[in-house]
């Protein structure tokens, strides 16, 4: 197969509509981008990028190489350092991520198509992920111009500042299962704070973020402010991670990657964020109102095919209602049409790749030992009216129950829609259960007694936390974890400090000599 690299963003915008129109033959193989064009990488090297609900190539990246990273970073040093980047105003960058949101409206149903054809999410789920991507950049376009330092009182004839300025090159490591969508959430306050940048998406899902960048001349963005490389966590991830002309690491993942990305940014004592997996509790007590209380324990675990960070995976509930809850979860489950992802019925797609089918349905033979199966537990083919499912990554939604939390479902991140639900008693009962987990990003606590869910809001160890909800993230508010779920926050204000520094200055009013000698 030889590779027809597009090297100019106009021949490369005419191919945006085929990649997966036609056949294997006419696959597309993506260029990387670099200093503002797509070009070829040094190695002619190609990862295969499926749609994991028919397991066909859908088009090819390069497999970037240390040498393709390098040039990467240059780019983004030069642009930083030496301009034009340097010399942009807050205004133009707020009006670069302005213009770049309303592109991602305009192109919103291509965008949105090509998400679910490489990420096997329902399309009706990857709209509402485009139009996140848009609200994103807007946000922090607002933002650019509100960034601002501190000028704090010292107690000499002076006059003390605290600049804050971008932190340089930033790296940019992100996951599969919303790929636009977090590759926006570094991208913006990335641009928003005056940095610049190298994102290397998952190798499963890069094609919208490619997409993506042939818009970013028409928005404004000059060279070598953003450059993506596609290519294999070992290699492209760890060369970003390990070279000297980066600044810092944003990396979301799992926490094993995430303790590497510490590990070997530590030699070039990289400033870093990290956002990393969950196992978050979503706590319902006997009190909570019963049928939202149900979808939202389904809608907690079950959307995005469980493929989030933050997914109710250990489903809480107090013993009063715990048998009709679960009675109630499976009749409520077997209303989720299995199905394909382009079809707009369908509430559960494909899993992202092979290897996690593999994953989740390892997971769920694990749980038929460790627990009673009260809903799913095998792959999806056969349920009716979701059409022929054989080919791609399908499993059903599951649900275990009587659970034990130290059971390796209960304590292992799946990544996957298998649900674990676990009954406790009192609220101590619940607090205990719910905290005994290495990690700590999200969770939900489900009651009409307000004095209850505030308690339990106060001793929840975990960086999100929703009542008599779960999941709504909003750009404006903060997302991390404590505990192995990651260290740093995204969004709203406290997303772009990441990508600030702080500069302290000091100018001496006094005209007279110091005295000291
Ligand atoms: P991952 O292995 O942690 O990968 C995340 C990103 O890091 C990918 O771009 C990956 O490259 C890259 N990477 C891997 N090794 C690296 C290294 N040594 N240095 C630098 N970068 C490296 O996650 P995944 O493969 O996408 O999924 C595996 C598990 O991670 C999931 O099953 C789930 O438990 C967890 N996960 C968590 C989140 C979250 O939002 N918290 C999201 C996705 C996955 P490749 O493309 O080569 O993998
Ligand atoms: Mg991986």
């Amino acid at each position: 197969m030889t590779n027809d690299y597009s090297l100019n963003p106009r021949n490369f915008t005419t191919v945006r509509a085929s990649p997966y129109s036609c056949g294997l033959a006419g696959v597309k193989t993506y260029p990387l981008f670099i200093n503002g064009e797509f070009v070829a990488p040094e190695a002619p090297a190609t990862l295969d990028v499926l749609d994991p609900a028919t397991a066909e190539v859908i088009a090819r990246v390069p497999d970037a190489s240390a040498a393709d990273v390098d040039r990467a970073v240059k780019a983004a040093r030069t642009a930083f350092d030496e301009g034009p980047w340097k010399d942009a105003t807050a205004q133009d960058r707020g009006r670069i991520l302005l213009k770049l949101a309303n592109i991602v409206r305009d192109r919103a149903a291509e965008l949105a198509e090509l998400e679910t054809r490489n990420t096997g999410k329902p399309i009706v789920e990857a709209e509402f992920d485009i139009t996140d991507v848009a609200t994103c950049f807007e946000y922090y376009g607002g933002m650019a111009t509100k960034i601002h330092g501190d000028v704090i009182p010292v107690p000499d004839n002076a006059m003390s500042l605290a600049l804050r300025e971008p932190i340089g090159v930033a790296g940019q490591i992100i996951p599969w299962n919303y790929p636009l969508l977090m590759a926006s959430w570094k991208l913006a306050p990335a641009i928003c704070a005056g940095c610049t940048t190298v994102l290397k998406p998952a190798e499963q899902t890069p094609l919208t973020v490619l997409e993506l960048a042939t818009s970013f001349h028409d928005c404004g963005l000059p060279p070598g402010v953003v450059n993506i490389v596609t290519g294999r966590g070992e290699t492209a991830g760890a060369a970003i991670v390990e070279h000297p002309g980066v600044d810092k690491i944003a990396f979301t993942g799992s926490v094993e990657v995430g303790k590497t990305i510490m590990r070997n940014a530590a030699n070039t004592l990289k400033k870093i964020s990290l956002e990393l997996g969950g196992k978050s509790p979503n706590i319902f007590f006997a009190d909570a109102d019963f049928a939202p209380a149900v979808e939202g324990a389904l809608f907690g675990i079950f959307f995005n095919q469980g493929e989030v960070c933050s997914a109710g995976s250990r489903i809480l509930v107090q013993r009063p209602i715990y048998k009709k809850f679960v009675d109630a979860m499976v009749e409520k489950a077997r209303a989720i049409t299995v199905g394909p992802p382009m079809d707009r019925n369908t509430k559960m797609g494909a899993l992202v790749s092979r290897e996690q089918f593999d994953r989740v349905r390892e997971y769920q033979e694990i749980g038929k030992q460790e627990a009673k199966v009260a809903f799913g537990g095998g792959r999806a083919t056969s349920i009716p009216g979701a059409g022929v499912l054989d080919k791609g990554f399908f499993v059903e939604p599951t649900i275990f129950y009587d659970v034990d939390n130290h059971s390796r479902i209960a304590r292992e991140e799946i990544f996957g829609p298998v649900a674990c639900v676990i009954p406790f008693d009192s609220e101590e009962d619940a607090l205990r259960i719910a905290n005994d987990t290495y990690y700590g990003l999200a969770a939900a606590v489900w009651t009409r007694d307000i004095f209850r869910a505030m308690r339990v809001v106060k001793n929840l160890r975990a960086g999100i936390v929703w009542v008599n909800h779960m999941q709504p993230t909003y750009v404006e508010a903060p997302w991390g974890g404590y505990k192995q779920s990651g260290i740093g926050r995204e969004l709203g204000k406290w997303g772009v400090e990441e990508y600030l520094n702080v500069k302290q200055v000091y100018i001496n009013l006094s005209e007279q000599p110091i005295g000291w000698y």
